[in-house]
């Protein structure tokens, strides 16, 4: 069965959002984060916030520190100077609580390749402790594996295996959703299961960042946009306020004129 768009949305609805990110309360602010690597300077000063409800897509050319920025929110690296909050915890002192309000699909699938899918997503639960015994197998039905649950994940393909780790993500409904690229390897079919995912979780309060090397696409998934140019966001935009070639145009002006 593969998932249905109305009925995927209603079911990731949650309820069970930390109270710290109910509100206007940004769910991630950055204020002057810098990060470097040795004399490398990537991040360089970037100023960015995302409420709760909010899908932003994070645009920039190869090397601009997209990835860098999400890791920084993740805590798998520290910043160099300036602040991240995440869920209302600051990303240094309180890790542990950031780590556990984030979703993160990163270019790793973080997936257990001697596992099925079904196994994967029960070993997740347990890990979040996720109580609904039901839960593994709607969120693999909402990702359109339910036929494969029982396929070792090394097997799978790879758009198969990245809509096993939005799955993963999707599991436990954090409040906030770190996503680099989840669009690579998929098909139309998985482009699909994932705009559902971003509108199902950004409608229950969910604030997501993501990143994508395709601009139309990427448009079309978020409700706002920010350009990341030689280690600052450089352009913000809602989405409602662009159409694709706005849009194009725009990035490349921003690209132009800080390169
Ligand atoms: P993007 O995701 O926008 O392509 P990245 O954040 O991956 O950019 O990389 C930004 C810059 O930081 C690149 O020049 C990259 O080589 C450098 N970089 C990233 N991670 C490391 C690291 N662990 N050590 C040294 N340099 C790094």
């Amino acid at each position: 069965m593969t998932s249905n768009g109305s009925q995927a949305t209603a079911a990731l609805a949650g309820t069970d959002r930390q109270e710290r990110v109910d509100g206007a309360q940004p769910a991630i602010e950055l204020l002057g984060l810098r990060r470097s690597f040795g004399p490398v300077n990537v991040l360089r000063g970037v100023d960015l916030e995302v409420l709760p409800g909010e899908r932003v897509l994070l645009v920039g050319p190869n090397g601009s520190g997209k990835t860098t920025l999400i890791k920084t929110l993740a805590t798998l690296l520290r910043p160099t100077a300036g602040q991240a909050r995440v869920a209302g915890f600051d990303v240094v002192r309180e890790a542990d609580m950031v780590r556990r309000c984030v979703g993160l699909v990163g270019h790793q699938t973080f997936l257990y390749g001697e596992l099925t899918a079904a196994e994967n997503l029960a070993f997740y639960a347990r890990m979040y402790g996720v109580e609904d015994g039901s839960r593994c197998r709607e969120t693999l039905w909402l990702v359109g594996l339910s036929e494969r649950a029982d396929k070792q994940t090394r097997t799978l393909s790879r758009g198969m295996q990245q809509r096993l780790a939005l799955a993963r993500v999707a599991l436990h409904r954090p409040p906030v959703l770190l996503l680099d690229e989840p669009d690579a390897g998929l098909d139309q079919q998985g482009i699909t299961v994932l705009d559902t995912l971003l509108r199902g979780s950004a409608e229950s309060g969910c604030a997501v960042l993501f990143t994508s090397h395709n601009l139309q696409r990427g448009l079309e998934m978020a409700s706002r946009v920010a350009v990341l140019s030689k280690g600052r966001i450089v352009f913000q935009a809602p989405r409602e306020r662009l159409n694709a070639g706005d849009f194009e145009e725009a990035y490349r002006r921003h690209i132009g004129a800080t390169s």
